[in-house]
């Protein structure tokens, strides 16, 4: 039997769905609460490394994802001009038998996994959040904000950056800025262009672009951040453009399909990590709602995904909620994702330092190392 019989999950985002599944194909009763009415999910290309690959794999969704997906394995450094300066060869973190990257687009990673949690018997109510959490030593009483009530075993906080259940928990860690943002967009893939490629010259802090499916990509150029909230659509694409014109090679193409200010997204770089432990009793936060990275290695939604993967399994394997088993999942998760956090942060200061000495693939190559171990 597992440590538990009944799981609220808050949030049915990428790591909340992939729990759910875990949990519910492992015999567990899973709810998910999601405060969006509308599940759909918007929004540019998702790039999955490796190690997030095995737990999708995990998840049983892997042959969904390499369907839907465009996996690769180099990445190219290149030039503004397009010149191509350096060809690398990617680490694959998930094993020898999955790519090292595949790039995909975000709908479609979020249809998936959340058609795998309901395949699998997690019940979702939609448009609903939780309004107070009660926790005792063998339970959770929780009240939704539709007026119903029920007791739990267990509720875990996959709500994102801005977590709710962290702030009912009373923990007071709140997203930083780093600095920079980032402008992605998507476009049709023209042919021959297979994998990723960065340039971290010309206007912005980096350029680059990533296949989603044999006819998408999604493209994203990094600025120092300013407030482009107000700005109206048609500037923001007009703002795009320019900088995009900084580019040439596959970036030629890109810029010309690039005329409806409807596929643009502006987001701005933050970062976020809960010290240890990530729960208070029965009640315990995982993916951005307890460490969220700015996007300069792709690992934020895999260390999401791996925290699902251990919780998953330290509560299928035990028999209890004990403290021994939390002991475990901070043992597993901490250290891990402090190491990609900081080197994440690393690397935008090398960028808004405009650093020379900056080793960009080198710290890349140690955190694939790291990552390239099972959780
Ligand atoms: C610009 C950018 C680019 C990125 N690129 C990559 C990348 O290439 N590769 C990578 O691995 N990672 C990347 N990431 C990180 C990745 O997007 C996140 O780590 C990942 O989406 C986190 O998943 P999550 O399920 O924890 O949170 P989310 O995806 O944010 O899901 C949270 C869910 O909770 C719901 N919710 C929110 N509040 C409540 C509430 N009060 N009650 C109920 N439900 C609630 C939301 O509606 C949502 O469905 C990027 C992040 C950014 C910002």
């Amino acid at each position: 039997m597992a440590a538990v019989e009944s799981t609220l999950i808050v949030g049915g985002g990428t790591v909340g769905c992939a729990l759910a599944t875990l949990l519910a194909a492992g015999g567990v009763e899973v709810e998910i609460a999601e405060i969006r009415q509308d599940w759909t999910v918007h929004g540019s290309g998702i790039t999955l490394q490796g190690n997030a690959l095995r737990v999708l794999r995990q998840v049983g969704v892997w042959p969904r994802v390499r369907e839907l997906g465009f996996p690769f394995d180099g990445m190219g450094i290149r030039s503004h001009t397009g010149e191509l300066l350096a060809d690398l060869t990617d680490q694959r973190t998930g094993g020898p038998d999955l790519p090292a990257t595949v790039g995909m687009s975000r709908p479609r990673l979020a249809t998936v996994l959340s058609e795998a949690a309901v395949q699998a018997g997690a019940v979702v109510r939609l448009g609903t959040t939780v309004e107070t959490l009660r926790r005792d030593e063998s339970g959770v009483d929780v009240t939704f904000d539709d007026g119903t009530a029920r007791r739990y075993d267990l509720v875990v906080g996959a709500d994102g950056i801005r977590s709710h259940v962290r702030s009912l928990l009373g923990i007071d860690v709140v997203p930083q800025p780093t600095g920079l943002s980032i402008w992605r967009v998507q476009a049709r893939r023209p042919p021959g262009l297979e994998r990723t490629d960065i340039c971290y010259d010309g206007p912005c802090h980096i350029a680059g672009y990533c296949p989603t499916g044999e006819e998408t990509l999604y493209a994203y150029l990094v600025e120092r951040s300013q407030d482009r909230t107000r700005m109206p659509r048609a500037e923001q694409l007009q703002t795009v453009r320019r900088l995009a014109s900084g580019y040439h090679g596959f970036w030629d193409e890109i810029r010309d399909d690039l005329t409806d200010p409807s596929v643009l997204n502006h987001t701005a770089f933050e970062h976020l990590l809960v010290p240890p432990p990530w729960n208070r009793g029965r009640v315990v936060l995982v993916g951005d709602a307890a460490h969220a990275c700015p996007p300069t290695l792709a690992q934020g939604a895999a260390m999401g995904l791996e925290d699902a993967a251990v919780l998953a399994e330290l509560l299928l394997g035990s028999d209890r909620v004990a403290e021994s088993l939390w002991a475990a999942f901070t043992e597993r998760r901490f250290a891990r994702v402090r190491a990609v956090v900081d080197g994440s942060l690393q690397i935008v200061r090398w960028l808004l330092g405009d650093d020379t000495d900056a080793d960009v693939p080198g710290l890349t190559g140690r955190v694939a190392e790291l990552v390239s171990e099972p959780a």
